[in-house]
């Protein structure tokens, strides 16, 4: 069945560590070979075998209109034939950057990188520079992308391969990094007490997706908000994820708080290498040349990612949102009752349009509860998933991701999918 995707991954392994470009694509954690992709149209997504699958993997997040959306396609082709990257200002940044300003509520400036992970460093550079101190706060189990003061006992791939302090990050770096559990009052409380004076940033998930999904308890935003601002800290929300896709203006906006900073990736490049962080203006304009915090980029935005983005930005309306619940409710109390049915474990938690399920009674509110989940029963369900043509991330610490183009006959066949694999587990 994946006899293809096999001889590729041969040839890719001599040719990069892993054979992948980033680690959790390798599938270590389900126990078995990669999947080569082909092509992808909508919620569909096509493997070098010619099989066929709904897919919530969705590139990680960013594909919030399924794949290949046309208008996107079609706007990305057309930016193309006028030149590919000028290293010059061009009119689609301010536009791109007007819907954001408009849509994120904190966000009143904005500078556009090229991934995540450079808008979280950037952030953590601003941070230090305006408040001039030099300690962060991150939460175990959180994902900020890879530069060395977040990589401390970080969520995603670092949690899936088990490798919370990756060597390469020098001493004093980590030294910088405070972590404490998620949702957890007491522990920032406690932190605050030992180095609120030294603490430039907060820096959080508002719901955090990197450990699979796991909201923030009732209250527990409005705590940070208010512990951060007591203590002159920034509070930067990574909404790298979580950014339209929580809400029609993000996290921030359904939680109603407002950080000081803001990170954003994924959904506004619309499946092109686009990051952004911005935030409060006096913060911003401490950014060079304005200000003389420095930091820069060749391809930073990029004429083609900023056209993907504001097409895909542009698209989504309120009633999109309404669909994501809609079609997340269906998923979620169908797991639940197949699960139930069929006598295995499962907690399901959901923000907009990401769900995360874990195989454990739960509550999941936090690393160490999110870690209770049985992992080999998951890489089980997740082969057993792929033959009945369901694709989902390929780990217990990742979420589901749903698109525009999802139907509720595609969550049908998915339940009809997770019964079906409950059924051979059982029958094993
Ligand atoms: N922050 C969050 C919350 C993320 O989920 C990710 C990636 N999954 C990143 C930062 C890093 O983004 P990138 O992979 O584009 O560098």
């Amino acid at each position: 069945m994946y006899e293809n995707s096999k001889s590729l991954y041969k040839k890719a392994k001599e040719l990069m560590p892993g054979g992948v470009n980033s680690p959790v694509r390798a599938f270590n954690s389900v126990g078995m070979d990669p999947l080569f992709i082909d092509h992808a149209k909508d919620a569909r997504t096509y493997d070098v075998d010619g099989n066929e699958y709904i897919d919530y993997v969705l590139s990680f997040g960013p594909l919030i209109l399924g794949h290949s959306d046309d208008t996107v396609v079609n706007a990305v082709s057309e930016a193309a034939k006028k030149g590919t990257s000028f290293g010059a200002p061009t009119s689609s940044e301010n536009e791109l950057a007007e819907l954001v300003i408009d849509r994120v509520p904190s966000v009143e400036m904005i500078r556009m990188v090229s991934s995540g992970t450079e808008a979280t460093l950037a952030a953590l550079r601003l941070a230090r520079g305006f408040t001039g101190r030099s300690k962060i706060l991150k939460f175990e189990g959180c994902y900020h992308g890879h530069s060395d003061s977040l990589l401390i006992k970080a969520g995603s791939g670092v949690a899936t391969l088990g490798l919370p302090d990756s060597p390469g990050v020098p001493e004093g770096t980590a030294a910088n990094t405070i972590t404490v559990p998620y949702n957890d009052e007491e522990s920032l409380k406690e932190a605050f007490n030992q180095f609120g004076e030294d603490i430039a940033a907060v820096i959080m998930e508002p719901v955090a997706g990197n450990m699979g999904v796991v909201p923030p308890v009732e209250g527990y935003l409005n705590f940070v908000r208010e512990l951060t601002e007591e203590n002159g800290t920034l509070l930067i929300f990574d909404e790298v994820m979580t950014g339209f896709r929580v809400g029609y203006n993000s996290a921030q906006g359904h939680f109603d708080i407002k950080p000081d900073l803001t990170c954003l990736g994924k959904v506004i490049g619309g499946g092109l290498p686009v990051g952004a962080y911005g935030g409060r203006r006096d913060i911003m304009e401490h950014i060079a040349p304005t200000g003389d915090i420095y930091q820069a980029g060749t391809l930073s935005g990029n004429p083609l990612a900023m056209t993907a983005g504001l097409e895909t930005l542009k698209q989504l309306t309120p009633e999109s949102y309404d669909h994501f619940n809609k079609l997340g409710d269906l998923l979620e109390q169908g797991l639940k009752e197949i699960f139930k049915e069929k006598g295995f474990p499962i907690t399901v938690n959901r923000a907009g349009s990401m769900l995360g399920f874990f195989l454990t009674e739960g509550p999941v509110t936090d690393f160490d509860s999110a870690n209770t989940s049985d992992l080999d029963l998951f890489a089980k369900m997740y082969r057993n998933l792929l033959e009945e043509g369901v694709y989902l991330p390929p780990s217990q610490f990742e979420g589901m991701f749903l698109s525009t183009k999802h139907t509720e006959e595609d969550i049908q066949k998915t339940l009809t999918a997770f019964n079906n694999a409950l059924d051979k587990i059982k029958a094993e």
